[in-house]
């Protein structure tokens, strides 16, 4: 069997070159007769191999040198957690309210600090970024979620927190596009849309904010501290899933690096943008200006939800049997969503769009 164009929200698609230079080394890494899976993490190879994962992270991201990176695990939803326990001074942070993934991380956050929800899109449906522009008060961080997975929005511009420090969750756009690391107190992303495997979380964090005294009695494991003292080592780290994201990495690099990425993703996400704007049959469910390059959920203009229902169902078979697969929309949402993470050739999403067109002349006329 041919590989499928998968659209999957996460996990997502590796590339293929990776999977084959991951496949060619899965029994014997590099002349050393063990598997990485195997290899004792604080074996001289694996060394290697996460010293390797993090000088590609600061390379490719351009991380300044007063930030450290850590692979960690529990992935982006045990950072809704870690965040505030480890942040917390004053007691009380910002968060914008910009779907499910921002109010899951502001819900954790409120067992150990006060949140204060200072701007919010629910109420149209997260179909926007609401304006934040400016923030100031007496605030721990600022945390936003730079782009909303499910509701295909992000944030086209940072606000401006002056001395707060600006906390974001980037799992889906991570490496998708520049991004100034340095406005930033701490950055995390879980790592199964565009970096590799599920089972290592990325995060940036600038060192004034690693403290060595967060919310009493913080379990060692959830202290940025501590796993930065142990060099993400402090237990066994998802070894594997490092290694593979150095993949990715070095995969991103040998291809023009993040401006080569940039450029794809941008003509592919105006690919299907462009398209679905111009139909009569489809349309796109972010707002212009908010719209994300990583997940576009989109709908059919059928508008009676049973009839609608039961379109979006044979779309997404059919789809699905032309090689197309994982395009419903969230279980929350509904509809559809092509997520085209790095990835994601632009081939695959041409595919789509003719594949949406011959779909829309048998069905939606
Ligand atoms: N944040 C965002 C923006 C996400 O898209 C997701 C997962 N889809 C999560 C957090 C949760 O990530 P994890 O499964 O790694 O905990």
């Amino acid at each position: 069997m041919s590989r499928v164009y998968n659209f999957s929200a996460g996990p997502s698609m590796l590339p293929e070159s990776v999977l084959k230079k991951a496949a060619s080394e899965l029994t014997d890494y590099r002349g050393t007769g063990q598997s990485v899976m195997e290899m004792s993490h604080r074996s001289k190879a694996y060394k290697g191999i996460i010293e390797n994962t993090e000088a590609l992270v600061r390379e490719l991201m351009a991380v300044p040198s007063n930030y450290k990176v850590l692979f960690l695990q529990g992935g982006a939803s045990l950072q809704f957690a870690m965040v505030p326990m480890n942040l917390r001074k004053k007691g009380k942070a910002a968060y914008v309210d910009t779907g499910v993934w921002a109010s899951k991380a502001a819900k954790e956050a409120k067992k150990w600090l006060e949140v204060d929800t200072i701007a919010s899109s629910k109420d149209a449906g997260y179909s926007f970024i609401p304006e934040v522009k400016k923030v100031d008060g007496d605030y721990d961080y600022l945390h936003i979620t730079l782009n909303n997975t499910i509701m295909g929005t992000k944030w086209e511009y940072l606000p401006e927190t002056g001395s707060i420090p600006l906390v974001s969750d980037i799992s889906s756009c991570v490496l998708s596009e520049p991004l100034d690391v340095s406005k930033f107190g701490l950055l995390y992303a879980g790592a199964q849309k565009n970096l590799a495997p599920a089972g290592v979380t990325l995060v940036i964090i600038r060192e004034d904010l690693i403290t060595d005294s967060p919310v009493e009695n913080t379990p060692a494991m959830l202290r940025y501290d501590i796993h930065v003292e142990n060099g993400s080592m402090y237990n066994t780290p998802p070894c594997y899933s490092i290694y593979m994201m150095g993949l990715v990495l070095e995969w991103i690099k040998e291809n023009g690096g993040l401006p080569e990425v940039t450029r794809r993703n941008k003509e592919k996400a105006a690919l299907l943008y462009d398209y679905l704007d111009a139909s009569s049959c489809y349309h796109a469910t972010a707002q212009k200006g908010s719209r994300s390059l990583m997940n576009v959920p989109f709908l059919t203009k059928e508008t009676d939800p049973e009839k609608a229902d039961a379109i979006n169902k044979k779309f997404v078979a059919e789809a699905a049997e032309a090689g197309l697969v994982n395009l419903a929309g969230h279980r929350l949402v509904g509809g559809m969503r092509a997520s085209i993470y790095n990835a994601m050739p632009v081939d695959g999403v041409k595919a789509l769009i003719a594949f949406m067109d011959k779909f829309a002349a048998e069905n939606l006329k």
